[in-house]
């Protein structure tokens, strides 16, 4: 069983790829750069015997795609464009998807999409306190709107739910041979196994934990989403969606845990004493208000029981201090 992954080096990529190897699939992994893909073959060489890579520049290229999906049984997109651009967003979704049609031979598709695109970032920035948002609840979001909307964030949000949406307009209008499964996580942490990595260039989740837990950041940030997701949990929930039929066509929050800034800081106080000094002090002894969200489909379909926070941040930082130590 081969396994079509696009964005596979970066960080949730990776923790998904090894979760595929250790599941017994053969991954084909698109790569931008030949030099990314011998970075991971450094960093995983027993790994790496099951991945074959194919260089494809652009996902829009569909010469290439073709090419690419030759031979492959199931898809799992994780690529994202660096930046907010909402055209390029839904084009990377649903091109590829379309393209996918031509292969009867694959079953299914997976797609990383984001819990930004389920809430409302207008009722009370997202927060909404008075709401439990579930897998039905869709950012409402237009294409208008955010085509004309200042604040990044909005955008960002609206172009995972308006891509994530036109991928389920896709299947159910042109019924191609696959289903399709999709997760929404919200901030994604775990110990990041992407190669190259060093504390200059880590994914964006990770910086946010780093920022704020080395210290560098000179006053508690606001908690802008509350709630998070384990990498290693999301990977395994991508994985384990390939082959499960109650999956299919479906859509599920991917949320562990709730969390606040100051909680954080107070974690890493106890577990890592010794870092203590760098942490600025912390005030508020709880987070925002905040919607409530409901995990049950996810939990009874996947047989899963999610990571909760203080492990999630205690192995992630750790992987970090150490990291710091030897850079
Ligand atoms: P990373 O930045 O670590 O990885 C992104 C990956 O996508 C890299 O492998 C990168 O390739 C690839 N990529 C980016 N743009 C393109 C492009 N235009 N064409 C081809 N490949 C591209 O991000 P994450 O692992 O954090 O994110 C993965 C997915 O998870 C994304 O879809 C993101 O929206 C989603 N997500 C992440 C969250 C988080 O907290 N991290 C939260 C919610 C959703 P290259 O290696 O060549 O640069």
């Amino acid at each position: 069983n081969v396994v079509f992954v696009t964005g596979g080096n970066g960080f949730v990529g990776s923790a998904t790829v090894l979760e595929l190897i250790k599941r017994g699939y053969k991954v084909k992994g698109s790569i931008r750069s030949q030099a990314k893909a011998d970075a991971f073959n450094k960093m995983y060489p027993t790994e790496s015997k099951s991945i074959e890579r194919v260089v494809v520049p652009d996902l829009m290229d569909e010469q290439r795609m073709t090419s690419a999906l030759s031979g492959v049984d199931y898809v799992i997109h994780m690529a994202s464009p660096f930046h907010m651009n909402f055209t390029n967003n839904v084009e990377e979704m649903l091109k590829p998807a379309r393209e996918l049609t031509l292969y009867s031979r694959i079953k299914r598709v997976v797609l990383t999409s984001s819990f930004v695109a389920v809430w409302d970032l207008m009722k009370g920035n997202g927060l909404w306190p008075e709401h439990t948002y579930t897998a039905e609840d869709w950012n409402p979001a237009t294409w208008e709107q955010a085509a004309g909307a200042a604040h990044p964030l909005f955008v960002y949000s609206a172009s995972k739910s308006l891509a994530e949406k036109a991928a389920f307009d896709f299947v159910e209008k042109e019924k191609p041979g696959f289903s399709i499964t999709t997760f929404c996580p919200p901030f994604i942490w775990g110990p990041p196994g992407q190669p190259d990595l060093t504390l200059g260039n880590l994914n964006t989740s990770t910086w946010v934990l780093w920022w704020t837990l080395s210290g560098q950041a000179k006053e508690i940030d606001e908690t802008g989403l509350p709630v998070f997701v384990d990498v290693r949990d999301l990977a395994y929930l991508q994985v384990a969606a390939l082959t499960n039929d109650k999956a299919k066509n479906q859509r599920y929050l991917a949320i562990s845990d709730e969390w606040y800034m100051e909680q954080l800081v107070n974690i890493v106080k106890e577990e890592f004493p010794h870092q203590a000094y760098r942490l600025p002090p912390t005030v508020r002894t709880r987070g925002p208000d905040h919607f409530g969200y409901d995990v049950a489909k996810t939990e009874r379909v996947f047989d899963i029981e999610l990571i909760p926070l203080r492990k999630t941040v205690v192995e992630t930082m750790k992987f970090l201090f150490d990291k710091e130590s030897v850079e």
